[in-house]
């Protein structure tokens, strides 16, 4: 079977509609922490498997030797993440699984939002299990998810100064897991993952002034104002500490990829951010 984790998360939904596109739905484990969220998976003839990272005794039996699989790391920041994660390498290790594919981060990335990801890696390698790290980098979303904030401002606040991002949509990103899940010979490879072009906040402005016809401008603040703003937006310190430090690397040049490796793997272009800002406005 193809086993993936967080599969009722953004990513994950997209890797699954992806995998039922080549192979049978009976194939497929879709693994969740609610069996109601997957419901519409559990119609499509996805088996569901309800596990939590929290909970080492939920992962018993749930992999099967020779399974690939596919374990998209958590979103609880605050939380152990990388003993969430050692869970269920060791449960995959326990079982014989024959190919875990992790969703890391570009391996030039220094924030401490790496940290979970290099500690991660870490375990994985030290586990003996064939794996795939999938340093992927930024998505669009984290961006066009934010444009009605945008066009009510008339300005894209970001504390990145002149940094450039390599950013690709969650469908390309999942494209790259699912032609490792169902490819052959990427065992014990590293992919960082990015999109073909890189762009600047200032661009990104421009082209969405262009698309929706409003003015719309880059105002570059300091880290500080960023992390503040976004506390008074309602995010717990700690989350808006990590944002702040990825502007800081998205400063230096750290999430600009340029290996290629995205496109490589899926076979075609990463999406262009110009074609996710239109279809965000168009929503
Ligand atoms: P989501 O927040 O949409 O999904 C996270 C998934 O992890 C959900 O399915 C969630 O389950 C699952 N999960 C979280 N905690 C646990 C747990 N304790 N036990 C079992 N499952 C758990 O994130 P995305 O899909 O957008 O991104 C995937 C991951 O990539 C994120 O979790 C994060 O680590 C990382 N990320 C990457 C970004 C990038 O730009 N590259 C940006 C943001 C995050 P449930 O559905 O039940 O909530």
């Amino acid at each position: 079977s193809i086993v993936v984790t967080g599969a009722t998360g953004h990513l994950g939904r997209h890797v699954v509609e992806q995998l039922l596109a080549k192979v049978p739905a009976d194939q497929v484990v879709a693994v969740v922490r609610d069996r109601e969220k997957a419901a519409d998976l559990a119609a499509r003839g996805v088996r569901l498997a309800v596990a939590d990272y929290n909970a080492p005794e939920t992962f018993d039996g749930l992999f099967s030797a020779g399974d690939k699989a596919l374990l998209i790391s958590g979103n609880e920041v605050t939380k152990d993440r990388p003993a969430q994660h050692r869970t269920v390498i060791d449960a995959a290790a326990a079982a014989g699984v024959a190919l875990l594919a992790y969703t890391s981060a570009p391996s030039g990335l220094t924030a401490a939002l790496a940290d979970d990801h290099r500690a991660t890696e870490k375990t994985l390698l030290a586990s003996g299990l064939p794996y795939v790290i999938l340093g992927n980098g930024w998505y669009h979303e984290n961006y066009t998810e934010h444009l009605a904030q945008v066009l009510d401002q008339g300005a894209v606040v970001q504390a990145a100064g002149e940094g450039r991002v390599s950013s690709a949509a969650r469908a390309d990103y999942a494209a790259a897991a699912v032609a490792v899940l169902t490819g052959e010979g990427h065992e014990n490879k590293r992919y960082d993952l990015g999109g073909d072009e890189a762009w600047s906040f200032a661009e990104y402005a421009a082209e969405v002034s262009r698309q929706s016809g409003r003015e719309i401008v880059y105002r570059p603040v300091s880290a500080e104002e960023y992390v503040r703003a976004l506390i008074g937006a309602g995010l717990p310190e700690p989350v808006a500490g990590i944002l702040g430090g990825v502007e800081a690397s998205i400063e230096k040049g750290e999430l600009t990829v340029t290996t290629g490796d995205l496109a490589r793997l899926i076979g075609r272009p990463a999406t262009p951010i110009a074609d996710a800002i239109g279809a965000a406005l168009r929503k």
